[in-house]
């Protein structure tokens, strides 16, 4: 029996890192990051920049792949306000693209959205079929790109994650770190409610419900993917930071306190939800799964870093 092909968009990102490590069970991975790539013995350059529309059609007809990963997006959520074009070109029209793509050859389409489709009113955690009403640009443009997924009649798995963080790249957690031992104070917001959640949790989460879609002919949908319990950026901090004295107490670690703050005490050009919990129940019960404490991930993060 030859391995299913399995084309990874976005594969030098924080989750398409770990989904090259992930997917790889599964199958014949192509993963392509922006570059134009040339795969031995195939005449067609493979295109693995989501602003060429057209040569990602020509890819995804060439690989005629059983499920395409889409891992890559514009993530720089302040940015986003001001690059509205670009922002919507990579995470509504590529998506959409895809998605027409992946209906044609029948593949499956994995793709990722946010908590940013939500506005972050109340203090539930949100499920899947909530009203998303995005607070800025970059929510706009992930539901966007989601409707599309949605109305292309594709196959597809819309996971929604939050807070990423892995090894690879910038995130929140690294420039907590770095913060923590160039100032004695920091301030960090404390009324926006969310899990951060490891790039090693979501590919992992991602490979289990490939393999069961591709396995039983499962209708796939949208699924929100988050590690388990809440915090604050304020209370991630702490852990975070606490961490990794306890790791490296003979740093020079600067820091001695951290204050809580209100968002109004730190304008961005992008409004974030306040309320950004995400049930995930519906994902949790279709495949299977148990999703760990963000604690645990954290930790984990903290212990594999080769210096802080
Ligand atoms: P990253 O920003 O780490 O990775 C995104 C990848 O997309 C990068 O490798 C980036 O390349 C690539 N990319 C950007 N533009 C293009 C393009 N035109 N063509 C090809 N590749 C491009 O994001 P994450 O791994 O954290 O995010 C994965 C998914 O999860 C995304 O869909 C994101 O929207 C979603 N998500 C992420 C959250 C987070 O906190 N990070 C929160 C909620 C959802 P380059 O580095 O060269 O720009």
């Amino acid at each position: 029996m030859s391995a299913p092909r399995i084309l990874l968009l976005g594969k030098d990102g924080q989750v398409g890192w770990e989904l090259q490590r992930s997917l790889a069970v599964l199958g014949d991975v192509v993963a392509l990051g922006r570059a134009t790539a040339n795969l031995p013995g195939m005449d067609t350059a493979l295109c693995g920049d989501l602003s060429d529309l057209d040569g990602l059609r020509r890819t995804v007809a060439t690989l005629a792949p059983a499920a395409i990963v889409n891992a890559a997006a514009y993530t720089a959520v302040d940015r986003a306000e001001t690059e509205v074009a670009l922002a919507q070109r990579i995470n509504a029209e590529a998506p959409a693209v895809l998605a027409q793509a992946a209906a044609a050859c029948g593949a499956w389409l994995v793709h990722y959205s946010t908590d940013y489709v939500f506005d972050g009113s109340g203090d539930r955690p949100w499920r899947e079929d909530d009203p998303a009403n995005p607070l800025n640009t970059y929510g706009q443009t992930k539901l966007a790109g989601e409707d599309a997924i949605r109305a292309s009649g594709c196959r597809h798995l819309i996971l929604r994650t939050q807070w990423v963080y892995g090894v690879r790249g910038g995130n929140f957690a690294r420039t907590m770190l770095r913060l923590a031992r160039e100032r004695d104070r920091l301030a960090v917001v404390d009324d926006q409610f969310g899990a951060p959640t490891g790039a090693d949790l979501i590919a992992d989460v991602t490979a289990h419900a490939l393999r069961q879609v591709l396995a039983t002919g499962h209708d796939g949908g949208t699924y929100h993917l988050a590690a388990a319990g809440t915090t604050t950026w304020h209370g991630y901090a702490t852990q975070l930071i606490d961490a990794a004295r306890r790791r490296w107490p003979h740093l020079p670690w600067r820091v001695q306190a951290i204050d809580p703050i209100p968002s109004s005490a730190y304008p961005t050009p992008a409004r974030r939800p306040h309320n950004a919990r995400l049930d995930t129940t519906r994902l949790q019960r279709t495949f299977g799964l148990h999703l760990p404490a963000w604690q645990k991930g954290v930790q984990r993060w903290v212990e594999a870093l080769a210096a802080p």
